[in-house]
């Protein structure tokens, strides 16, 4: 439920209590047979889309990639996250023969070394698993914004994304930090406490590392790349 005394001229709140039901539009719209899929890596944003998604009791099968170099604290988020909200978030896993044949060929420290090595990498730990999950359905909701980077400021907030053959849907395409940080106390989840340690953006935790002041939020993000700052999941 929306905590909303006092609230109701920010625009946070206007756009946080239109949530569910944008999404609800969309899914009825696009999703199809199959229930839509919404793919949470447990940031601010997605914590915002899960709430939404559970509030509005949406059709939509919530799953995370659980990459097996998930920090400790995103782990204990998730549960909270589950706990809290009594819902199950599934667990996408790798397939252990193709990370076996990793670790024996090229073992995780080539990622620092050969950015072909850690695209392989990403692609075993996300986006395979991911591919299965999707296969089959036609609508996939990510918490992806605008104003994060270069490469996702031309986004639609409904795109075809024909790699995946399926549509993507960014609800929070449009919000800004301001609003995405504005929106979290008014609603009851919580969020990942590395945050609070410099880290605006959370992935593996090989491959982050906090950021200074003044820093671009996704720049410890494959710090050690000049890349896109993505991992396959999404256009670079
Ligand atoms: S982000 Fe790093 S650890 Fe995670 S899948 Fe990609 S290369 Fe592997």
């Amino acid at each position: 439920m929306l905590n909303f005394a006092g609230m109701t001229t920010m625009p946070a709140f206007s756009k946080l209590s239109k949530l569910g039901g944008l999404i609800e539009e969309f899914v009825r719209r696009e999703a199809g047979a199959e229930k839509a899929i919404f793919t949470t890596s447990l940031s601010l944003e997605d914590q915002i889309l899960t709430w939404a998604i559970v509030e509005a009791k949406l059709p939509v099968d919530i799953v995370t990639l659980d990459t097996g170099k998930l920090f400790p604290e995103t782990l204990a988020l998730h549960a909270l996250t589950e706990k809290i909200l009594g819902i199950e978030i599934e667990k996408v896993l790798p397939e252990e023969s193709d990370v076996a044949a990793f670790d024996s060929e090229c073992g995780m420290d080539s990622i620092y070394l050969d950015v072909q090595a850690r695209k392989r990498c990403c692609t075993i730990r996300k986006v395979l698993p991911l591919q299965k999950i999707c296969a089959g359905r036609s609508l996939w909701i990510t918490g992806l914004r605008s104003g994060q980077s270069e490469n996702r400021s031309g986004l639609q907030m409904l795109e075809s994304a024909p790699d995946w053959g399926l549509k993507k849907l960014h609800p929070l395409l449009d919000w800004t930090d301001e609003e995405v940080r504005a929106a979290l106390p008014l609603i009851d989840i919580p969020v990942n406490p590395l945050h609070a340690k410099g880290y605006p953006s959370v992935g593996c935790a090989p491959c982050t590392r906090p950021v200074k002041e003044g820093e671009h939020p996704r720049s410890g993000r494959w710090w050690w790349e000049q890349s896109s700052k993505e991992c396959g999941l999404h256009k670079g």
